[in-house]
């Protein structure tokens, strides 16, 4: 049976600290599915999200085992709709297992079967956060050297 993995986040932008957690990712399941959560009346996106889908779909371009979609829901509904059986989540550090920790306990209480991995961020990119990027980018600077793709304005 085929070994799905929702890989769910903001990705507000998405960098290439995310990429490094995806292709690893992809030596464990044979399908990721990049779930960008947005709830249109409560989320302030910096980075437009259908933007941030073509950006990815377009970094990942002829390989069928990526795909990216948009969800406004529970994450383990939204799982369990698309066979997933598997979350995948980066750690950087211990603020993010403290973080990660609670969402992995609610996540398996709503969905018994769903199991979380994480995978340890690659030092090389640990350093690397959405936030950080928005407000590089926020006052002109430039960011390409943490994207896996070209932004155009
Ligand atoms: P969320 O808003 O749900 O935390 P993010 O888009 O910030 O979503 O991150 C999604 C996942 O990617 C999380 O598991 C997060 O820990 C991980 N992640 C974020 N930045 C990095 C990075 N630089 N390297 C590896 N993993 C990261």
């Amino acid at each position: 049976m085929e070994k799905i993995a929702l890989f769910p986040g903001s990705f507000d932008p998405f960098t290439k600290g995310h990429e490094d957690i995806l292709l690893r990712g992809l030596q464990l399941f044979d399908k990721i599915i990049i779930a960008i959560g947005y709830n249109t009346s409560k989320h302030q996106r910096y980075f437009d999200v259908d933007t941030m889908v073509r950006y990815i779909e377009e970094a990942y371009e002829g390989r069928p085992e990526i795909s990216v979609l948009i969800y406004n829901e529970l994450t383990a509904g939204f799982a369990k709709k698309h066979n997933a059986k598997y979350l995948l989540r980066g750690l950087r550090n211990t603020t993010d297992f403290e973080y990660e920790n609670s969402i992995a306990q609610l996540n398996r209480n709503q969905n018994p079967e769903l199991e979380t991995v994480f995978l340890i961020t690659s030092p090389k990119y640990a350093h690397i956060s959405s936030s950080i990027i928005r407000e590089v980018h926020q006052y002109g600077g430039d960011v390409s050297d943490f994207l896996p793709y070209k932004i155009r304005e």
